[in-house]
């Protein structure tokens, strides 16, 4: 006999996943829909209209891909390379070696263009980068979610389209979070993630691409051969499951047969959506400003560094040096999320050991979790001795609050 699941309840501060709607919850319980019951395909397209918002995007194309954030950063990298192709990556921390695993793995001919962890890139190195090494594809991260900077994108976007580049950019982190104009930037595919800002469980990929993208999509197409024998092509798509061609004819009128849809997940994804645009998109981006003001306040009155420059930090993720007294901080977050139930991340690579990381997403992007967690660590810290200001963090949060 195997007991019931009895699952601890956590206010998770991390940079996902993150706490889930109580909506996402509830319609997750729902009977199952057939995939293509007229029932389903009607959420299906209400989903694929509010993936559009929070990108800022009128493209026909968005959906959603079955999978975490990464099976969409591998759809889309792999939809337009070639064996050979010049992908150019600037890279300013952690996620950007995935893009570059990712395009390797398809044979790209990748150039990294690499700087330290602590600030995101002038946007002028990088166009000249461009210039220098002329890729057909320049892929990065938006919002670098292992140390806690943020790219601007407006004036990368531009050069490529002005070169007939293809700018990928991976918004996993900042989707639903921060401002993403991706029409105004000129971002080719965007892709977003769904643990993260909107509040859904991990196992999905948001996408969004326009015609420029489309057109070779068109001229990769090809059909599974159980479902026609005509439908070939020279030059298709290296992966089957995750092929955008095809993905695009089963979320569009065509409705092609080909995965069998996760229909309790595109539920979850309709509730965690809607969720946001009801509360209004930049009212969303705002609450996660607020909210990061009174992280970063209530660390700075602990007297805690910072990771980075902060002009430029995500404000869906706060990197904090680890302070001495704290061994290398395993024991205070085991404290923290066996003690006080709130998680907190560590962080990859060099700043494993040096770096914790509390994220602001989605529902967790709260202010009763805010106080929470400023209260445990200061607590959790002052038991294992370590030399912080006492009494001032959750005041300090208070203010930002104007409670
Ligand atoms: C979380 C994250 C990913 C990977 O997401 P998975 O859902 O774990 O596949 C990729 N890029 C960034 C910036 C992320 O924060």
């Amino acid at each position: 006999m195997f007991s019931e699941l009895v699952i601890p309840r956590r206010t998770i501060m991390t940079p996902g996943p993150v706490e889930a709607h109580p909506n996402v919850l509830r319609v997750m319980s729902s009977t199952i829909l057939g995939q293509f019951d007229p029932a389903f395909l009607t959420i299906m397209d209400a989903v694929k209209e509010m993936i559009k918002i929070p990108f800022g995007t009128k493209n026909e194309q968005a959906f959603a891909i079955d999978g975490t954030s990464r099976s969409g950063l591998e759809a889309a990298l792999i939809a337009l390379i070639e064996p050979g192709d010049k992908v150019l990556i600037p890279v300013y921390g952690r996620f950007a070696y995935l893009l570059g695993e990712i395009c390797e793995r398809a044979k790209a001919d990748v150039k990294y263009l690499e700087k330290e962890w602590t600030e995101p890139f002038d946007q002028e190195v990088i166009i000249k980068a461009i210039d220098d090494f002329q890729p057909k594809i320049v892929t990065m991260v938006h919002g670098e979610t292992a140390n806690g900077q943020m790219q601007a994108l407006d004036k990368i976007g531009a050069a490529c389209r002005e070169r007939d580049i293809f700018f990928v950019v991976d918004m996993v982190a900042t989707y639903g979070g921060v401002p993403i104009y991706v029409d105004e930037w000129k971002v080719d595919m965007a892709i977003g993630g769904t643990q993260k800002c909107v509040s859904v469980p991990s196992g999905m990929s948001l996408i969004t691409y326009n015609d420029r993208v489309e057109k070779v999509l068109t001229s990769r197409y090809q059909k599974e051969l159980g479902l026609s024998k005509v439908d070939r092509n020279d030059n298709p798509i290296s992966s089957n499951y995750l092929d955008l061609s095809q993905l695009q004819r089963y979320w569009n009128s065509e409705r092609i047969n080909h995965h069998t849809e996760a229909t309790t997940m595109i539920y979850a994804l309709h509730e965690g959506l809607r969720a946001m645009i009801n509360e209004g998109i930049e009212n969303v981006w705002a609450r996660h400003q607020l909210n990061d003001d009174a992280i970063v306040a209530g660390i700075q009155a602990m007297g805690l560094g910072f990771f980075g420059n902060m002009a430029t930090k995500m404000p869906t993720v706060t990197p904090i040096l680890i302070p001495e007294g704290a061994d290398d901080g395993e024991a205070i977050r085991s404290m923290l999320l066996e003690v006080f139930g709130v998680e907190i991340a560590s962080s990859f690579g060099d700043l494993k050991g040096k770096v914790w990381r509390i994220g602001n997403m989605g529902y967790s992007s709260r202010r009763e979790n805010v106080l929470h967690v400023l209260g445990a660590l200061e607590a959790a810290l002052i038991y294992y001795g370590a030399e912080i200001t006492k009494g001032e963090a959750t005041k300090a949060a208070l203010q930002v609050y104007e409670v």
